[in-house]
């Protein structure tokens, strides 16, 4: 008979491991019973399809830095697509709840399997459905939605992030196009992106977006590499150089920096949600290793500061899920104010970070191993922190709010 040689014997033990993921949510406030039985259902079948499509392979295309685009159809049959998006238009007509738990599992499985739900819905679809003509809704939407397209959010540059304000992309009146120049940087979904939905000022220094189509000529997307963060997923550059962009391409709806930010509000929301997705992966898994683990004769969840520890973690996701829902029902009444959303997402992200870290620490050096997801999601967390609003600009507009003060500008 054949014998495997070790090492693909050795591949196929580690697969068959990953292939097992064991993942139980925390649930100790019994949230389960402020959602509704759809949402329930929403969130329990995109968690079973994490655990089949994502949790067996999330690991290789972590470790070689890839987007596995095999799972794109899956997240658009899942409804992670726009899943607020109306039924006409090809996304789900859910709720904003449903949207949250969505992002939930998602990141659960990887913040980089997030990221690209998050921007298609919150930052492509949102806008071009919010502010786009009927035409362009109907080119774009349900193909957005079924994943048939991806699509990507420019509005960072190399020397505007945190003040997009100050971007320099710019384009100009050309009679029967606009002529786009300039540069975006660390955009996620970009190199396989067939549409970018991109931020640049017209003659008067207003910022409108624009829908730049892959292979309009002048325009291209290279990948950026090195990332040790949300490795999973794509990110990339956008370089316009004297690209004609058709007129009908402007988003007519709203201008200013008021429509990109809109979006990210959006987004935002939707992190809120996802990052507790991922502090809860952790938890989870650093109680089932607290109760196997023995060192001096007891399994380590019996030692007073392991306790502290879990207690700690399973204190803060709680109290994220009730921050997180609670957005939600504002959400839906249309009355989460962005000041609300950035308390949630920076809130959020934070105990996600720490509970990784301490979850890490739990595992002892098996917290560093690849067989276990702690550091897959401290990594992408550094990058969660810093994008859509960094952790210390979402405190400032906590302390703006409050104080009627802007102190970051
Ligand atoms: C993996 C990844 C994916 C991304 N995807 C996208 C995308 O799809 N589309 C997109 O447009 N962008 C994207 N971004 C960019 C992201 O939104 C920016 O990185 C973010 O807005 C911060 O900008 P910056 O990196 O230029 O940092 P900077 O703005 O240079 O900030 C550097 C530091 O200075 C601090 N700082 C800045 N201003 C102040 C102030 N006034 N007061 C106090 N502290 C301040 C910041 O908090 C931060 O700590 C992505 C980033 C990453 C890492």
């Amino acid at each position: 008979m054949h014998k495997a040689p070790v090492e693909l014997q050795r591949k196929k033990n580690k697969y068959f491991f990953m292939k097992t993921d064991l993942f139980e949510a925390p649930d100790y406030y019994l949230l389960d019973d402020l959602l509704t039985d759809e949402q329930k259902l929403i969130r329990d079948s995109a968690r079973s399809w994490v655990k089949k499509e994502v949790s067996p392979i999330i690991e290789e295309y972590y470790e070689k830095a890839e987007f596995p685009s095999q799972i794109i159809k899956g997240l658009g049959e899942i409804g992670a697509f726009g899943p607020y998006i109306p039924e006409e238009y090809g996304g789900a007509g859910l709720d904003q709840i449903s949207y949250g738990l969505i992002m939930q599992e998602l990141e659960r499985g990887d913040s980089g399997i997030r990221s690209t739900a998050s921007v298609q819905s919150s930052l492509v679809m949102y806008p071009i459905w919010k502010y786009g003509s009927e035409e362009q809704k109907r080119k774009f939407l349900p193909k957005l939605a079924t994943g048939e397209w991806i699509g990507c959010f420019g509005l960072t540059e190399p020397d505007h992030g945190s003040n997009p304000g100050g971007m320099l992309s710019n384009y100009k009146d050309e009679g029967d196009h606009y002529l786009l120049n300039g540069s975006k940087m660390w955009i996620s979904n970009a190199p396989f992106a067939q549409v970018a939905v991109v931020w640049a000022k017209n003659e008067e220094g207003r910022i409108h977006g624009l829908l730049v189509e892959k292979g309009m000529e002048g325009f291209s997307a290279p990948e950026m590499h090195g990332k040790w963060s949300l490795r999973a997923s794509s990110t990339g550059e956008l370089i316009f150089d004297n690209v004609k962009v058709p007129k009908e391409n402007l988003l007519p709806g709203r201008s200013g920096l008021g429509a990109p930010l809109s979006c990210l509000d959006s987004a935002r929301y939707g992190i809120s949600w996802g990052a507790l997705g991922a502090a809860m992966d952790c938890y989870d898994s650093a109680l089932r290793y607290s109760k196997e683990r023995i060192q001096f004769d007891k399994p380590i969840g019996a030692f007073q500061l392991t306790q502290k520890k879990l207690a700690e973690m399973i204190t803060e996701i709680t109290k994220g899920q009730l921050l997180a829902w609670r957005l939600g029902s504002l959400k839906n009444e249309d009355r989460a104010t962005s000041a609300q959303i950035s308390m949630a997402k920076r809130n959020n992200v934070d105990i996600a970070l720490k509970i990784a870290r301490e979850a890490r620490q739990i595992h002892g050096a098996m917290g560093i191993s690849n067989e276990y997801p702690m550091m897959r999601h401290m990594m992408n967390l550094e990058s969660v922190i810093t994008y859509e609003g960094t952790h210390d600009i979402h405190l400032l507009i906590t302390g703006a709010d409050v104080t009627g003060e802007m102190a970051f500008k």
